[in-house]
């Protein structure tokens, strides 16, 4: 981070130093929450969890170099101490920002937010340093620490944003308020918990609702294939762009189609000219991801054909999202057990049926979570989705869902040992290893509750 004084911090936070023989002595390193992420220089967050107490690690902190303890109480070591610890992070990470010189990008959505993230930032680090969310860590804690590992070379600063309710996204936006917001999608992912997409969408629209004015140059970035997205126009000062496949978009892919391999491919339009774009990773779905992170890019002044380039060469930062291995045997794992919902299900089975023309095609999928009265339906839709892409064999691991799953296939006409439904995921690999042949390819994915990558390990190893 941005070096600053214990004094300044202290003040900063309202906090009470302790212990501290001199309040001029700098914070240099990572503001860090996790005791085996303490550098020299830092400054360690306790925050009292159910099982640990950040607290009792404050003497190895600073035996390992910490320079001091944001704390709750006092720890004998040199310590900040505040009422709200939480809230002190939340302050601490506002006066930093303001401090820096960087743009901030905030993104949220339902499905896509890290992925999006992190194209976002490969491209923009072809341009200027840029620090983003590491995985997704999108939360009232995750993201000031995220903020504050910004430093003075900082030009962007990219920040996943996670909604479960109303005003979650407005106390993020409080913290680190963006210059650029964007909003990938209104889902079905946490409707659990939501009760229905309008108020999904009411959620995720505090994002362009903080943006400053167009005046001031504010830049709420669309996605014009949703209509619950398109309508957050209504309710932003900031400039309006629109990225999607349909014509008013001002960033827009034409041509999309999927290589052989699976990865989507386009020609990608901006406003300042077109390019093409053959992606890296894997499932239609990213051509979306790609068209937000290129809207961005393009408002931050990078051409089409600058884009085009950072975006074929980008990868996954973040692990178990379509993570593709061929095993010496030729089987091939596709492993996006990281997390499902409906949409994703879709776009996972599709790029599993590009990649699978001429082979025989493995889905192994669980449950989606938090789909409240549309879970029945949902999984029935894409059991019989995958018999319609003709996917050679369905793996259905789990419980309820799972059957809802098989159920589908079943009554789209897939029976007997085409669609399967298996109790837990060790079933499911000794089902694999027995009858998994040469060029086969598997899907693996579930809801992250279920915990599916342990399949596509134990597949791994096996090969
Ligand atoms: P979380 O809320 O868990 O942080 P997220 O919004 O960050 O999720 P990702 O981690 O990028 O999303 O992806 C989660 C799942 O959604 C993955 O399985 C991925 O394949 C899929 N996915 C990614 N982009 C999209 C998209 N644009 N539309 C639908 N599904 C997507
Ligand atoms: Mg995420």
């Amino acid at each position: 981070m941005i070096a600053l004084s214990l004094a300044e911090i202290a003040e900063v936070v309202g906090g009470q130093t302790h212990d501290i023989p001199d309040p001029s002595v700098q914070v240099t390193g990572p503001v860090v929450r996790d005791s085996r992420e303490v550098e020299p220089g830092a400054l360690f967050v306790a925050f009292v969890g159910e099982r640990v107490d950040g607290h009792d690690f404050a003497d190895a902190v600073v035996r390992a170099g910490a320079v001091a303890v944001l704390a709750s109480r006092p720890v004998a070591v040199p310590a900040i101490v505040v009422d709200d610890v939480q809230a002190a992070l939340g302050a601490l990470a506002r006066h930093v920002v303001q401090r820096l010189g960087a743009t901030l990008v905030a993104l949220t959505g339902s499905a896509g937010k890290t992925s999006t993230k992190d194209l976002i930032a490969q491209v923009l680090q072809h341009k200027a340093p840029t620090v983003w969310t590491p995985g997704s860590l999108n939360n009232e804690i995750g993201l000031p620490l995220t903020a504050l590992s910004a430093t003075e070379e900082t030009r962007f600063l990219v920040l996943e944003m996670g909604a479960r309710g109303i005003g979650h996204i407005r106390y993020l936006t409080d913290l680190t308020p963006p210059r650029i917001g964007l909003v990938l999608n209104v889902g079905t992912a946490h409707i659990g918990e939501f009760g229905g997409r309008e108020q999904i969408a009411q959620a995720k629209g505090e994002l362009v609702e903080s943006l400053p004015s167009e005046d001031e140059g504010g830049i709420a970035v669309l996605n014009a294939d949703d209509p619950l997205v398109r309508a957050m126009a209504s309710r932003t000062k900031a400039k309006v762009t629109l990225f999607g496949e349909s014509g008013e978009a001002d960033v827009r892919a034409e041509n999309v189609r999927l290589t052989d391999s699976g990865q989507p491919a386009f020609s990608l339009h901006t406003p300042s000219g077109c390019s093409d774009v053959t992606m890296r990773l894997y499932g239609e779905h990213h051509v979306s991801n790609a068209l937000a992170a290129a809207a961005v890019a393009h408002e931050l002044g990078m051409s089409a054909q600058e884009i085009a380039t950072a975006l074929s060469e980008a990868g996954s930062l973040s692990r178990w999202r379509m993570e593709v291995t061929e095993r010496p045997d030729g089987v091939t794992i596709v492993n996006d057990a990281y997390n499902a919902n409906p949409e994703s299900m879709r776009a996972a089975l599709r790029a599993l049926a590009a990649m699978g023309k001429g082979r025989r095609t493995w889905a192994v999928l669980g449950k989606m979570a938090e789909l409240g009265d549309e879970a029945l339906a949902e999984h029935d839709a894409v059991g019989r989705l995958a018999v319609r892409l003709n996917v050679s064999k369905l793996v259905a691991v789990g419980g309820r869902e799972a059957s809802w799953l098989q159920l589908g296939a079943y009554n789209e006409g897939s029976w007997g040992e085409e669609s399967v439904h298996v109790s837990d995921a060790q079933a499911a690999v000794d089902l694999l290893r027995s009858e998994l042949r040469p060029g086969d390819v598997v899907l693996v994915k579930a809801s992250r509750s279920v915990g599916l990558e342990s399949v596509a390990q134990a597949l791994l190893e096996t090969g």
